[in-house]
């Protein structure tokens, strides 16, 4: 599977926020972004051109993507699934990647941000009603069970989330017990539960265009 291996804090600077991919670091002094705003590269401190609508709706597109972790062909595929869907599609695409299972296990404080998250389901660590999901784009639906398997719940990583409780802010779609590693899907989100701030509808202009 294609994946993205260049420095994830160069994505943070040429989205010129914070896209927090690297857990605690991203709350620490030593966050790239805090220290250099400039984009990445040997032009990065080019004096930058007015962008054009264009440019503007490609910068908001691939500051979600990346924020989400999700390579091109994927990304376009939430595009189309939401424009097929009752509502507005801008708000459709942002509930579809936020029923991710790596986003959910991310967003329980299971992983400290979403890269490591989907670390966490690809390597098997994840149980969806009982079950294994190793696969991070798995969709989750209101009612279902997330949790830690069995096996991993004496690692370091697990015992000291269980000690130390989660690093991430409470969702109102979500409930998770730490001691027992478990969380629970109760609704879809809405938008206003997401915190990311993206305008979904440039996002929506970028792909109708
Ligand atoms: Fe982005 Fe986190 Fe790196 Fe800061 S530390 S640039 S928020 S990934």
């Amino acid at each position: 599977m294609a994946r993205y291996t260049d420095s994830v804090c160069r994505q943070c600077r040429r989205e010129g926020t914070k896209l927090f991919l690297k857990g605690d670091r991203c709350f620490s002094a030593n966050c790239s972004v805090s220290k250099r705003s400039t984009p990445p590269g040997q032009h990065g401190l080019a004096r930058r051109r007015k962008a054009s609508e264009y440019g503007i709706q490609l910068r908001e597109k691939q500051k979600c993507r990346r924020a989400y972790g999700v390579l091109e062909s994927q990304f376009r595929k939430y595009y189309e699934m939401a424009s097929n869907m009752h509502g507005v599609t801008g708000e459709n695409m942002l509930r579809l990647l936020e029923r991710r299972l790596d986003n959910v296990v991310y967003r329980l404080g299971i992983g400290k941000s979403r890269p490591m998250s989907r670390q966490i389901v690809n390597h098997g660590h994840i149980l969806v009603d009982g079950k294994k999901v190793d696969i991070a784009s798995y969709l989750v639906k209101p009612g279902q069970v997330i949790s830690v398997k069995d096996t991993s719940r004496d690692s370091e990583y697990f015992k000291a989330l269980r000690e130390n409780g989660v690093a991430g802010e409470a969702q109102k779609w979500l409930e998770f017990d730490v001691e027992n590693l478990t969380g629970k899907v109760v609704n879809l989100p809405e938008r206003d539960d997401i915190d990311l701030t993206i305008e979904d509808h440039l996002i929506v202009e970028f792909y109708s265009r």
